[in-house]
């Protein structure tokens, strides 16, 4: 497990080589935690022992091949999936599997989601859709959740869209808008699951530079990407799956540098090929 210490380095020498002034620091406060984690699908293990924590502030990128575990991961932390057997904590609290979907909702909430598909509401315009949850599940009054709305569209670049339904936006622009939708309920950590894999390779840029801003400002995030320049360039922490299992995981530039294992090194390999080809 990596200390404070190596982490705020990676931070730093991230926005050294990059320009960019640095993020602020980590803090020592734990958001996401796992504990032996496990979790099969029939009698395939696709989760095994996964220890796993996250710090308020760090951005950790997770990479691995295709069927790795990464998802599973992912939605079991956000209670879309029921583990085997371990122990989450999402800030501090047990995300014990007898809680009924009534007492999980406020764990729940604690995690922006941002799928691969946008899942936005067709009949709602763009501000509509990132205000629906505050309005509903946040309780907050009209007018503050359109100001947060405004804010939030400004932010990723699509206040001129606010009154513009999905079926008009590229895929990046609806990206865009689950991320801010996302955001509108205020959540201690955004989890990403391939958020630009379905984009057409045009698009993705613009919902990288979003997440990038995200990053900057010190939300605690997790990736998970084929962008292994948005790993190795944004993230705190780069976490190699493979198998259901952690095999490595460490500074961005050590780990793409200089990767210790095996199949850290073959996949990186594979992944960097594809990339100078493409
Ligand atoms: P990744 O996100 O790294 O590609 P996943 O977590 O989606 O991997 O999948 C890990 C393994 O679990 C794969 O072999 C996949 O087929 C299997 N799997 C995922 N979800 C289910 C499910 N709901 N039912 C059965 N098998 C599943
Ligand atoms: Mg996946």
């Amino acid at each position: 497990m990596h200390d404070n210490i190596n982490i705020q380095h990676a931070a730093a020498s991230n926005s050294a080589s990059s320009g960019i002034p640095p993020s602020p620091p980590i803090s020592d406060e734990i958001i996401i935690q796992t504990k032996k984690l496990n979790k099969s699908f029939g009698d395939k293990q696709v989760l095994k022992d996964i220890d796993f924590e996250v710090r308020k502030g760090e951005v950790v990128a997770l990479i691995g091949p295709s069927g790795s575990g990464k998802s599973t991961l992912i939605r079991c932390l956000n209670a879309l999936e029921k583990a085997d057997s371990g122990d989450i904590y999402i800030h501090g609290q047990k995300l014990n599997p007898h809680l009924s979907v009534k007492q999980l909702s406020p764990i729940r909430r604690e995690l922006g989601m941002v799928f691969q598909h946008f899942n936005l509401f067709p009949h709602m315009t763009v501000l509509q859709n990132v205000i629906a949850a505050p309005l509903l599940v946040r309780k907050m009054s009209r007018d503050e959740a359109i100001a947060l709305g405004e804010s939030l569209l400004a932010k990723v670049g699509l206040l001129d869209k606010r009154d513009t339904y999905p079926s008009r936006l590229s895929g990046g622009q609806k990206q865009r808008v689950a991320i801010a939708r996302a955001l509108a309920m205020q959540p201690q950590a955004l989890l990403f699951d391939e958020p630009t894999s379905a984009l057409d390779p045009e698009l993705v840029g613009e919902v990288l530079r979003v997440m990038k801003d995200l990053a900057y400002e010190g939300r605690t995030m997790i990736v998970v990407t084929h962008e292994m320049f948005f790993a190795r360039d944004v993230s705190d922490r780069v976490v190699f799956m493979d198998s259901g299992s952690i095999i490595e995981q460490g500074d961005p530039e050590e780990l793409f540098r200089a990767p210790k294992q095996k199949r850290t090194q073959a996949f990186l390999e594979r992944m960097l090929a594809h990339l100078t080809l493409a």
